[in-house]
């Protein structure tokens, strides 16, 4: 693809575990800067450090992550960079907070002193062929449910902080096995990889970078990674395996057939993410139940209304 085929704006995903001293004023400064560039998006600010993605016009991402790379602090972040046509959120937020992933310990893990070896897409595609290692996917249950990596040992988990209670029920016993662990963009595994190993587990490796990043690996090719990543923003999911192997992940929450399409419940007081085949959109009215179906303010009714006004008379 040349360059002017590209598309006109990008996406960039990263974070960096570095001492930030006031997360205050740095947010209130970030907001700022982020606004003045035209980027929208979601970035978080700790005293452990930052974690983001934002949208913007091509020149608009460069000029962002040139001046993050001039701040001492950031030299050395690694930025994830998709194309893409428009802004892929709505807004731009920068807020500080005490975890920019909340793992909530009762003992928080700085990845700079605990965290797993840092394998590289190759590396890990190597490494969970081999038949004695643990696969563990480290993210939530709507993000698994449309892909992982084949084999993977999936925890039925609705939030990360769930995570370390999950291990200690349901892994314990693999302690002194080989564990492979992996997330979106690889910021999750840093502190749980720190988590595994400082909970007794031996052997202790993460995906650098994270899915996104392996599917990029223009060696690698996504191999072994079934279905799509769930993405937090507008995009919803990313394509992972460009190999002839890929398969689709999921099933419709309604019919229960083959499906990954991600939808949110039309009741806009749930506004749930659930997947949700063509048909049943139409016949559920994009509900994720019969409650939501029949909300007053349903808004598939609105947007299939032929008289928008009906509702009002
Ligand atoms: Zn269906
Ligand atoms: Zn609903």
């Amino acid at each position: 693809m040349t360059e002017t085929e590209k598309k006109p704006f990008r996406v960039l995903l990263y974070y960096h575990y570095v001492t930030i001293d006031d997360p205050q004023l740095f947010a209130q400064e970030h907001l700022h800067f982020c606004k003045e560039l035209g980027l929208k998006g979601r970035v978080l600010v700790g005293k452990e450090g930052l974690n983001g993605t934002v949208s913007g016009p091509t020149e608009a991402a460069q000029e962002y992550m040139d001046t993050m790379h001039r701040d001492p602090r950031f030299a050395d972040m690694p930025f994830k960079i998709d194309e893409s046509d428009g802004h892929v959120f709505k807004k731009m937020h920068v807020r500080p907070r005490k975890e920019i992933v909340a793992l909530k310990l009762d003992e928080d893990i700085d990845p700079h002193q605990v965290t797993g070896k840092h394998l590289k897409p190759k590396e890990f595609y190597q490494e969970m062929q081999n038949d004695d290692v643990v696969l563990i996917d480290a993210r939530n249950d709507y993000e698994t449910q449309i892909g992982h990596f084949r084999n993977a040992i999936i925890p039925d988990i609705r939030n990360f902080r769930d995570l370390p209670e999950w291990i200690e029920k349901n892994l314990s016993e693999y302690k002194d096995k080989k564990v492979l662990t992996y997330c979106t963009g690889g910021i999750r595994c840093e502190k749980f990889s720190g988590y595994l190993l400082q909970s007794g587990f031996q052997d202790v490796s993460q995906l650098e970078g994270g899915i996104v990043e392996y599917g990029k690996d223009p060696e690698v090719q996504g191999k072994l990674y079934d279905g799509k990543c769930y993405v937090f923003d507008q995009r919803i999911s990313v394509p992972v395996n460009r190999t002839d192997e890929d398969v689709v992940v999921g099933h419709c929450h309604h019919c229960g057939k083959t499906c990954d399409r991600i939808v949110n419940c039309a009741n806009p007081e749930c506004n749930v993410q659930f997947i949700c085949c063509e048909e049943c959109e139409k016949t559920h009215h994009r509900s994720c139940s019969e409650a939501c179906e029949h909300h007053p303010r349903n808004r598939y009714v609105e947007e299939n209304s032929d008289h928008p006004q009906a509702a009002n008379v």
